[in-house]
């Protein structure tokens, strides 16, 4: 959004006030028009967006920040789940240094090769 860009207030159409200076303005100036504040609702997917409880309905459908805080929302669900799935693969099986049922099976084989050979040269 354009910092610079001229918005008008919600509380007097003669106000017309720069975006980056928006926020303050609506605070001192809702303080200023009680009255007027009454009557506004704020956009629930904006704060900035105060809304004549008239037309909330209208903005609501209209409102700019509503695909954009639909995004986030998809964008937070997709982040936890990827959380999920990190959490998961974190465990690892602890590293096994030994097979004793191969070294095992090795030396009885060995131990029997070398048997035979024995054997066969006592003859
Ligand atoms: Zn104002
Ligand atoms: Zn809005």
């Amino acid at each position: 959004m354009d910092p610079q860009r001229l918005i008008q207030c919600p509380f007097d159409k003669h106000h017309q006030i720069r975006a980056y200076r928006f926020p303050y303005h609506l605070v001192k100036c809702r303080k200023n028009n009680p009255e007027v504040a009454k009557t506004l609702d704020t956009c629930p997917f904006n704060a900035r967006h105060l809304v004549p409880h008239a037309k909330l309905k209208d903005h609501i459908m209209n409102c700019r920040d509503k695909t954009l805080m639909e995004q986030d929302i998809a964008n937070q669900a997709c982040d936890h789940q990827q959380k999920q799935v990190n959490d998961g693969s974190t465990w690892q099986a602890p590293p096994c240094d030994e097979d004793w049922d191969k070294e095992a099976l090795e030396q009885a084989e060995s131990a029997f090769v070398w048997g035979m050979t024995n054997s066969a040269m006592s003859r």
